[in-house]
């Protein structure tokens, strides 16, 4: 059977990999979170970002090999004090 998901707006593709190896835990409220580099091709002198994906909103790709996650900064309770 060829599931299919509806693809959440914002979510990225995080390996089986990336999510046990670059697990972190929010510095805000303290959530398992993910940081990968964003896939977004840099212009010249621009500063690599990083994403802060949200473990609880995991879902699994019915492909196989790794899971679709959201941005933390939609669930974190203290996102608007990320504000650089
Ligand atoms: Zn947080």
């Amino acid at each position: 059977m060829n599931e299919q998901r509806t693809t959440r707006r914002g979510e990225f593709h995080v390996t089986e990999g990336e999510l046990q190896e670059c697990q972190s835990k929010c510095r805000s409220c303290g959530a398992a979170v993910v940081f990968k580099p964003s896939p977004k091709k840099l212009k010249p002198g621009q500063a690599p970002k990083t994403l802060i994906l949200s473990v609880k909103s995991a879902q699994a790709d019915p492909m196989g090999g790794g899971y679709y996650l959201l941005s933390h900064f939609a669930d974190c309770p203290h996102s608007k004090a990320w504000k650089r």
